[in-house]
């Protein structure tokens, strides 16, 4: 029996797991271990803040997915990678809770192992050991499942009064979440006539003076135009340097006092690199070939937010993870078979639909860009289709 171990279901492994659909070839054992199982779509998580979907709309039952495609599933946390003994030390989760004690951690051997365990959205460097209580009322927005923890939770929490709601990253992940937010505390979200009245001061901060750096100049025109209209408050050049107890203190000195922070500042390693003993970037990221091969490492791939693409740096989206996820499902074939591996080229650029509230949404490749209701129709199109991809 060879055995195929794939850590992690993000967009990559999903993509590898369908394309088992037709059967798995005889003598291998494909196994999947996830932290949970099911999986949330990013790309409609703002649409669900904003109350566009139910939770069900975005959720991938990955256990159900596994099992139609003839992919053994276990629900566990991968603790540690032995390359040299070829296996991985996982803690076993039930329910999505990860269970405690010795029995609880096992060991799963693999001839080849896949990983695809996406990144996470946390301080890190000096900003990681600043203050007392730094962490209470900080929501990191990746994993997205601990943003959808932290975002219901927040709504479950009653009582009168306002609260004041900050979201730091004026990137795309930030400007989106911004508008969610901003929509549901306006009152006109289907979502927030089930929850106690609220009111919330919503606001956008990040280091750089304009939301949407690396957008073109219309897409940024458009939505500071949007912004100064939606209410949001928006507070560029505010580069965190210190996080107290409910407050950000910025490298000019300018303070934010916060109830609730959303971190969507830059994306960093989701694994420790002590346990996951790859060649990394500076950033914990695991430098890889354009085969998706871990640099010098013959049997082990990785792909998505996790992954460094030696010599063709792109960007962390789910769009390019999905699109490795392709070339990934090819080359673990190839590598299972010991025939020569395919070579994953990234687009020059991609086309990112933000979803602006009021299922209202702006469409951005390259030098193009237009906005409008019927753009929120277009992204909601291609994101059931997604999803409907797995169900
Ligand atoms: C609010 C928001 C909106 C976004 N919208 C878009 C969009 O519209 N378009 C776009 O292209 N990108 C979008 N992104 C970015 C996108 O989410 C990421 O680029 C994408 O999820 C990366 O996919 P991945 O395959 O690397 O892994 P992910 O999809 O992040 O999945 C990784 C999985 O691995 C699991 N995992 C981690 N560690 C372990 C472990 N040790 N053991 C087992 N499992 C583990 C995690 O729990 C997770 O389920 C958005 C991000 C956010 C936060």
């Amino acid at each position: 029996m060879k055995r195929l171990l794939l850590v992690g279901a993000g967009h990559s492994h999903l993509e590898v797991v369908k394309s088992f659909r037709q059967g798995i070839p005889q003598g291998w054992q494909v196994l999947l271990l996830s932290a949970s199982g099911q999986g949330f779509y990013s790309g409609m998580v703002p649409g669900y803040i904003a109350g566009d979907y139910r939770l069900d709309d975005l959720t991938i039952d990955i256990a159900a997915l596994c099992e139609r495609c003839g992919v053994l599933f276990e629900c566990a946390m991968v603790k540690s990678i032995d390359p040299a003994a070829q296996t991985v030390l996982a803690q076993v989760a039930e329910g999505g809770r990860l269970l405690d004690g010795q029995k609880a951690l096992l060991h799963f051997d693999y001839d080849v192992l896949s990983i695809n365990t996406g990144s996470q959205s946390l301080p890190v460097g000096d900003l990681a050991h600043t203050g007392s209580g730094r962490y209470q009322g900080l929501v990191p927005v990746k994993p997205v499942e601990g943003l959808l923890r932290a975002w219901s939770s927040l709504l479950a929490n009653t009582g009168a009064g306002s609260r004041r709601i900050v979201i730091v990253g004026n990137g795309a992940a930030g400007v989106e979440l911004a508008f969610a937010m901003q929509h549901f505390f306006s009152g006109r979200s289907p979502a927030s006539s089930s929850v106690p009245t609220r009111t919330a001061e919503v606001i956008l901060l990040g280091k750089q003076a304009e939301a949407l750096q690396g957008f073109n100049r219309v897409t940024r025109n458009r939505v500071a135009a949007l912004l100064r209209k939606s209410g949001i408050v928006c507070r560029g050049g505010f580069e965190v340097a210190a996080i107290e107890r409910g407050r950000l203190i910025a490298v000019s000195g300018d303070e934010q006092a916060f109830d609730k922070c959303f971190w969507a500042a830059g994306a960093h390693s989701a694994v420790a690199a002590d346990n996951f003993p790859f060649r990394c970037d500076v950033e914990g990221f695991i430098e890889v070939e354009p085969s998706l091969q871990v640099a010098g490492f013959g049997n082990v791939f990785a792909a998505g937010d996790a992954v460094s693409l030696l010599g063709q740096p792109c960007p962390k989206a789910g769009v390019y993870a999905v699109r490795q996820g392709r070339v990934l499902a090819s080359n673990l074939k190839h590598s299972m078979r010991a025939e020569p591996l395919e070579t994953y080229r990234p687009q020059s650029a991609y086309l990112a639909l933000l979803n602006l509230g009021n299922r209202y949404a702006l469409a951005n490749r390259g030098g193009f860009s237009v906005a409008g209701k019927w753009v929120w129709r277009w992204k909601n199109f291609i994101d059931k289709r997604y999803i409907a991809g797995f169900r």
